[in-house]
């Protein structure tokens, strides 16, 4: 079928919840993808920060159809070797000592660490504290109470009543945030480079501060690597950059590089909270997904492929400030998360264009063309990218 015809299908039969591009997308290698109608695109979205070891990826394929063909999906009323071996990996590369819930998107993942830390919370203290902080600016989710996390005013609205207990302090301002975290509070939350915000990254200092408030009061400290993790800022998790000790981490979007999984990484603090009957999922951590996160995880949780995303982060970022063009204000964002600064609401404008030149870019804030390239882009891919970008910029 052409773009046309799908699209008057698609506007016949799909919910029009989204915004999309005029594009049906087809198939893709590497770092390129290809249209119904056969024109290429270079991709620096990954989906969302999904396929982060790009497009017909032999690994993960392989995985996958090993996988479908021994056993795609048990209920967690039994162990599977894939999900045992996720959990591992994740436990021992974060050095967090602690232990795994599957879920299966970054929204759930957030659900479960809600969860978790109010239980920790009950347990411990008894009723009435169950407050989590989170920051003006963030993004958790789309679920009733992940919105009600999300602290972006636009995000509440329509579904009312959302859940109760959250409060938001601004990013980078300890004040704000230690006035917001009283006798009712169990847990902070919050991204370490804020992603649909607008690629900001926090300050070091301040969540550091953060980190040594949440030991003070008991706090649960929650980050949300759903955009941040499995390798996307240069390192395993993007905590590890900034070093500071989380007892929550939670994941999705690149960790099964394609494959729908999320994942609740408490630490030793907190891995005993979620007991047998206080939370469960019929699909988190199902053979299928966890082959593809194991292949993820073997290629990403390597040394010297964490050093090429940084490489690669800088040689984008600096082939991105080199080509002079005044439209772009600066480059924000590690690694291969980045965001290049346009004039407010220009965004959209200059994202229609890449793509139309045949260069995939998303958006995010007020004023960030969003990159978030496969990890394993090429060198070639990103001169291509680079060329189509002068031309649009
Ligand atoms: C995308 C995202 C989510 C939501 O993940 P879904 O898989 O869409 O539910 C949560 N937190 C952050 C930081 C995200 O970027």
């Amino acid at each position: 079928m052409t773009y046309q015809e799908l699209k008057a299908e698609e506007n016949q039969y799909v919910m029009n919840t989204y915004g999309r591009f005029p594009i049906a997308l087809d198939h893709g290698e590497g770092a390129t993808l290809w249209d119904v109608e056969g024109k290429r695109y270079i991709d620096l979205t990954s989906g969302i920060g999904v396929n982060c070891l790009g497009y017909n990826n032999e690994k993960i394929v392989s995985a996958l159809t090993e996988q479908a063909r021994k056993l795609m999906h048990v209920s967690n009323l039994f162990t599977t070797e894939p999900m045992v071996k996720v959990a591992k990996t994740l436990v021992e590369r974060t050095h967090l000592e602690g232990k795994v819930f599957f879920a299966n998107s970054g929204a759930e993942a957030n659900e479960g660490a809600i969860k978790l830390a109010r239980k920790y919370s009950f347990d411990k203290y008894g009723e009435g504290r169950f407050k989590i902080v989170t920051l003006v600016n963030s993004f958790h989710g789309r679920t009733v109470t992940t919105l009600k996390a999300t602290g972006q005013d636009r995000f509440h609205n329509y579904f009312f009543p959302f859940t109760e207990g959250f409060d938001y302090a601004e990013a980078n301002d300890f004040d704000s945030l230690r006035k917001k975290c009283d006798d009712m509070t169990c847990a902070v939350m919050m991204e370490l480079i804020q992603g649909e915000g607008g690629v900001l990254p926090l300050d070091r200092e301040f969540v550091k501060q953060v980190e040594a408030l949440c030991r003070e009061k008991d706090l649960l400290l929650i980050i949300d690597e759903v955009q941040t993790g499995v390798g996307r800022t240069g390192s395993l998790f993007c905590f590890q950059q900034y070093g500071v000790k989380p007892d929550v981490v939670t994941m999705a979007k690149g960790l099964g590089g394609g494959a729908p999984i999320g994942a609740v990484l408490a630490a030793k603090s907190c891995c005993d909270v979620l007991t047998p009957g206080t939370h469960a999922t019929t699909f988190g951590g199902t053979p299928l997904v966890c082959a593809a996160a194991n292949a993820v995880l073997d290629t990403v949780a390597d040394g010297a492929f964490l050093a090429s995303v940084r490489e690669k982060g800088e040689y984008l970022k600096n082939g991105i400030l080199a080509l002079g063009s005044p439209a772009i204000h600066g480059v924000r964002g590690m690694g291969l998360m980045l965001g290049v600064i346009v004039d407010e609401g220009k965004h959209t404008a200059f994202a229609n264009k890449l793509i139309e030149k045949g260069v995939l870019a998303l958006t995010a804030g007020k004023n960030a063309v969003r990159l978030l390239p496969p990890l394993t882009i090429s060198k070639e891919e990103m001169d291509e990218a680079l060329t189509i970008m002068k031309e649009v910029f």
